[in-house]
């Protein structure tokens, strides 16, 4: 498996004092949840994970994620292919007082996004999970194409139409 070593939980306070750094590439079928949206589940995602302490010595993690994903248009329903290329960090705090104290003051302060969670009792945080939920939060609200190439609707009859029945006329010559 190309998702060799990744470590199927982890600690944030512990990866935090690590300096836990991964890059490999998750087969997109790894992510069950995310291959429910998708209409093809073939390839992979590039996955980059870092941990370290905030300033605040708060545990973090830094993910990047890149891959093409195969998703239904909304407008033509045909596939398209959705670029995510989505860099982001989360900080985990000690519960969710703590948590709702510092979403108060982000809305106050017009701080950088930054998405904190609280810290799971026990410290454990699925990999795979946590990736995905990422993963899931980089999809377009609403998938389509910039520019659909919508098939010409076909509403004439052959028999009206002059141009086919020249073509029908070129046929019998030959
Ligand atoms: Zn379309």
């Amino acid at each position: 498996m190309s998702s060799a070593g990744l470590p199927e939980s982890f600690d944030p306070t512990v990866t935090a004092r690590e300096a836990f750094a991964w890059h490999g590439d998750v087969p997109v079928s790894d992510f069950t949840r995310l291959v429910d949206l998708l209409v093809a589940k073939s390839g992979v995602v590039k996955v980059q994970l870092q941990a370290a302490f905030n300033a605040d010595r708060r545990p973090s993690m830094t993910l990047r994620l890149s891959a093409h994903l195969e998703q239904s248009c909304q407008r033509c329903l045909q596939p398209v292919t959705v670029v995510i290329d989505h860099e982001h960090k989360v900080t985990w705090v000690a519960n969710e007082t703590e948590l709702e104290r510092l979403d108060a003051l982000e809305e106050d302060s017009n701080a950088d996004m930054v998405e904190y969670l609280p810290m799971p009792d026990p410290a454990r945080v699925l990999t795979l999970e946590f990736v995905e939920d990422e993963l899931m939060l980089s999809l377009p609200i609403v998938p389509m194409h910039a520019d659909c190439a919508l098939p010409i609707p076909v509403d004439e009859t052959a028999d009206d139409h002059p141009f086919a029945a020249l073509a029908q006329l070129k046929t019998l010559k030959h």
